[in-house]
C-alpha cells in the first residue's frame, strides 16, 4: 500500500510500526456549532482509510478528538449566557448524529481536550525541563521554536521566511516572547473563561498541545498516521511535531496525510467566509449517504467543488449501485442451489478482476475516485451477467463482493427498514432506562440506531420527542 506522506512529499510504501496494526490519529472538530460539509470531508475520507485498512486485515486503533475548549466556544457560551461545557456538549452530540448519518464510525477513542488537562500539564513540564519551553511574567508558557531543529519539516517552510511573516502579527502579551516564532502552550485565564490550575498560572492550554497529548496517551509516543485537513499542516501539525518530538525524543508520526479542501465556487468552504452548508442542512435534502458518496468521488488530495449537479450525479450513481444490489438479492433468494457451471466459473474470474482493480486503486494512496469507477464496472458486469438461470452461489458471489466494496466506502446497502411507532417508543423507553442506569454507551447506541432508521430524537423539557427525518 502506498501513502502520500506530506513529510517527504512522496508516495511511500506503508510499513506499520507493529505488523498487522495501525495507530492513527485524526484531528477532530472544534465544537461550537453544527459541523459544515467541509469539516465532514476529513471525517469521511479518514473513516474510509480506516475501513480499507480493516478490509486488508489490519487492526486499527483510531483516535479522533473533540476540541472543546477554544475562543469560539467561549464566545458562543458568553452570548448564550451558559457555561462553555453546555455549548461543547451540545455540539458534540449534534456532531455524533451527523457522523451516524454519514456512516462515519466513532473512533476507538474520541477524547475531549478538557478531560486531558493533566497530560497537557505533564508534557508542558517535560518541555520546560528540557529547555524547550519557558514562562513569562504573566504566566504564559511558550514553546521555544528555534530550539527544535526540525521545525518546518512538515510544511517545508524555512524559519527565516516564517520570521518575516510573523512580524505583522501582534498579539497581546506577545512582546514578552523571546522570539516571534514561539507559540503558546499555556495561557492565563481571562474574565468569563474556563480555567485550570497549573504551576504557571490559572489558565487554559494553547490549541496545539491537546493533540500531542491525546495521541501519546491513546496511541503511544510513536504512531503510524496522523491526519487532518491541509489547513492544519501549518502551524498546527508543525507545532504538534515540535512538541511531541522534543518531549519524547522519538519521531512522532511516520505518515502525515492531509485532505484537500471542499470548496464552493472554488473557494474553501469555511465558517469565517460564511459560504458553508451544514451537514444538517444537506440532510434535509439528501440521504447523507449521498454526501458520503460525493466526497469519495474525488481523490482526497484533490480539491472538490460542491455543487447541486455533482450531488445529483452522486445520488444517481449511488442509486445505480443500490438497485443492482437489490436485484441481486431478489434473484439470489430463489436461485437454484447447484455447483457453478463452466461459464460461471469463468465469470467469477472476470468479476475478481474488477475487485482487484478496486484494490489497486485503494492501494495507490486511497484513490477512491478510481475505486468507485472499478465498483461501477463490477456493478455493470453484475447487471449483465446475473439472471434467474444462474446458480445461487454465483449470485451470492457477486452480492458479497459488491457489498464488501461498498462497506469499504462506508456505503450502506441494506434497505432502511420501516420502523413502527411502537418499536420507536420501546427503544426510546429502553434508552431512558439505560441513561438512568448510567449506561450511556447503550443509550448512544440506541439513538444512533434510530437515526440510521431516519428517526431523530430531541430531548425537551417535556421529555423525549421524536420525528422522522
Ligand atoms: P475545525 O473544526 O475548523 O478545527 O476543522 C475540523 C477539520 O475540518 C480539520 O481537519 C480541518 O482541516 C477540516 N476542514 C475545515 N474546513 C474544510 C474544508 N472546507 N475542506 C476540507 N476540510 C476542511
Ligand atoms: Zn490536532
Amino acid at each position: 500500500m502506498k501513502i502520500y506522506n506530506t513529510l517527504s512529499k512522496t508516495k511511500e510504501e506503508f510499513v506499520p510500526i507493529e505488523p498487522g496494526k495501525v495507530r492513527m490519529y485524526v484531528c477532530g472538530p472544534t465544537v461550537y456549532n453544527f459541523i459544515h460539509i467541509g469539516n465532514a470531508r476529513p471525517m469521511i475520507v479518514f473513516d474510509t482509510v480506516r475501513r480499507y485498512f480493516e478490509y486488508k486485515g489490519y487492526e486499527v486503533n483510531y483516535v479522533s478528538n473533540f476540541t472543546d475548549v477554544d475562543d469560539k466556544i467561549i464566545k458562543k457560551a458568553n452570548e448564550e449566557g451558559v457555561d462553555s461545557a453546555v455549548i461543547s456538549e451540545r455540539y458534540i452530540e449534534e456532531c455524533k448524529k451527523d457522523m451516524a448519518g454519514m456512516n462515519v464510525r466513532m473512533g476507538t477513542t474520541n477524547p475531549k481536550a478538557t478531560e486531558e488537562i493533566p497530560g497537557m500539564l505533564d508534557m508542558i513540564q517535560t518541555l520546560m525541563d528540557k529547555g524547550y519551553a519557558y514562562n513569562t511574567a504573566d504566566g504564559t508558557v511558550y514553546y521555544r521554536t528555534r530550539k527544535f531543529k526540525g521545525y518546518g519539516k512538515l510544511s517545508h517552510k524555512n524559519l527565516d521566511d516564517l520570521q518575516s511573516g510573523f512580524r505583522e502579527i501582534k498579539v497581546t502579551g506577545a512582546d514578552q516572547k523571546e522570539d516571534e516564532l514561539d507559540f503558546v502552550l499555556w495561557k492565563p485565564k481571562k474574565e468569563g473563561e474556563p480555567y485550570w490550575d497549573s504551576p504557571w498560572c490559572c489558565g487554559r492550554p494553547g490549541w496545539h498541545i491537546e493533540c500531542s497529548v491525546m495521541s501519546k496517551r491513546y496511541l503511544g509516543e510513536e504512531i503510524d498516521i496522523h491526519a487532518g485537513g491541509e489547513d492544519l499542516i501549518f502551524p498546527h501539525h508543525e507545532n504538534e511535531i515540535a512538541q511531541s518530538e522534543a518531549a519524547s525524543g522519538k519521531p512522532f508520526a511516520h505518515y502525515w496525510m492531509h485532505n484537500a479542501f471542499l470548496n464552493i465556487d472554488n473557494r474553501k468552504m469555511s465558517k469565517s467566509l460564511g459560504n458553508f452548508f451544514t451537514v444538517r442542512e444537506i440532510s434535509e435534502k439528501y440521504d447523507l449517504q449521498v454526501l458520503r458518496f460525493f466526497m469519495l468521488s474525488a481523490h482526497y488530495r484533490s480539491p472538490l467543488n460542491f455543487s447541486a449537479e455533482l450531488m445529483e450525479a452522486s445520488k444517481n450513481g449511488l442509486t445505480r449501485i443500490l438497485t443492482a444490489v437489490d436485484n441481486l438479492r431478489t434473484l439470489e433468494k430463489d436461485a437454484e442451489v447447484r455447483d457453478l457451471n463452466e461459464e460461471e466459473e469463468k465469470l467469477v474470474k472476470e468479476g475478481a478482476a474488477y475487485v482487484a482493480k478496486f484494490e489497486e486503486a485503494m492501494d495507490d494512496d486511497f484513490n477512491t475516485a478510481d475505486a468507485i469507477s472499478a465498483l461501477f464496472e463490477l456493478v455493470k458486469f453484475a447487471n449483465t451477467t446475473a439472471d434467474a438461470s444462474r446458480a445461487k452461489e454465483y449470485l451470492g458471489y457477486l452480492l458479497t463482493e459488491i457489498e464488501k466494496l461498498c462497506d469499504v466506502l462506508g456505503i450502506i446497502t441494506e434497505k432502511k427498514e420501516e420502523i413502527l411507532d411502537a418499536d420507536i417508543e420501546a427503544l426510546i423507553e429502553e434508552r431512558q432506562a439505560a441513561r438512568k442506569a448510567k449506561n450511556f454507551a447503550r443509550a448512544d447506541e440506541i439513538r444512533d440506531e434510530l437515526l440510521a432508521k431516519g428517526i431523530v430524537l430531541k430531548d425537551t423539557r417535556e421529555g423525549v420527542k421524536w420525528e422522522r427525518a
